[in-house]
């Protein structure tokens, strides 16, 4: 080793692993066991949506093996993004058509979509292991936004996988679907931190999330933003 090698500072982590992340065994067998059925498929790590001078950063739990993992982009092709893409629409946050592709041409304004686990778990299930493993990538997407000033967390995983990006104790910013956080972003300045119940088929089959509360979280999040 020279000793300018040894003096060169580590590399800066990347907001969006590699397309052959390894990191998490387990996610990546699986992964690659969906390769094998489904070819036509990501099956990949899926890459966050939107550009890096938002405002707002929404961050999902994890890729829907038929959604993101299917189509290589967060929340599209799957329940949870009907709801969340025509919610976006409808508060100025995306402009276009959402027709469940890639390709349809939507367009994020002001908005960028990430997972904190960028890899579609079996069961939409992520062990501990792999949200703290992948959480590198959550932070660094975080500190790549010079712009941002609300996060929007949808579920709990989200909301505690950001607080711990972000060096926060979850005792004091406690998850609650409406809740607002007074955060410190990487760079010393303030964030919202907004929560809401994920917008998964499931939360709205079964009362837990409705679109009308759904729609109020996106609401207040246009209010602090202004227009
Ligand atoms: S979940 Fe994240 S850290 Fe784990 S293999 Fe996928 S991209 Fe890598």
């Amino acid at each position: 080793m020279t000793r300018s090698s040894r003096n060169a500072a580590p590399p800066a982590p990347s907001p969006e692993p590699a397309l052959d992340c390894r990191l998490c065994p387990r996610l990546a067998a699986f992964r690659e066991a969906q390769a094998q059925a489904e070819p036509a498929w990501h099956n990949a790590p899926v890459p966050s949506f939107g550009g890096t001078d938002a405002g707002l950063l929404i961050v999902g739990l994890a890729p829907g093996l038929k959604g993101a993992n299917r189509t290589g982009r967060p929340f599209t092709g799957d329940y949870a993004g009907d709801l969340l893409y025509a919610t976006l629409i409808e508060h100025g946050f995306a402009a276009g058509t959402y027709r469940a592709s890639a390709d349809d041409g939507l367009r994020l304004v002001d908005c960028m979509i990430a997972n904190a686990v960028r890899c579609v778990p079996p069961e939409n299930k992520p062990t501990p292991a792999e949200i703290n493993t992948c959480r590198g990538f959550l932070a660094a997407r975080i500190a790549s936004l010079p712009r941002l000033r609300v996060i929007l967390a949808l579920g709990r995983i989200a909301h505690d996988s950001t607080l711990a990006a972000l060096a926060q104790r979850k005792a004091a910013h406690p998850f609650a679907h409406g809740a607002v956080h007074a955060i410190r972003g990487p760079d010393g300045r303030m964030l919202n931190l907004f929560d809401s119940f994920h917008c998964s088929r499931y939360n709205t089959n079964t009362g837990r999330l409705t679109p009308a509360m759904f729609r109020a979280v996106l609401a207040a999040i246009r209010t602090d933003l202004g227009t």
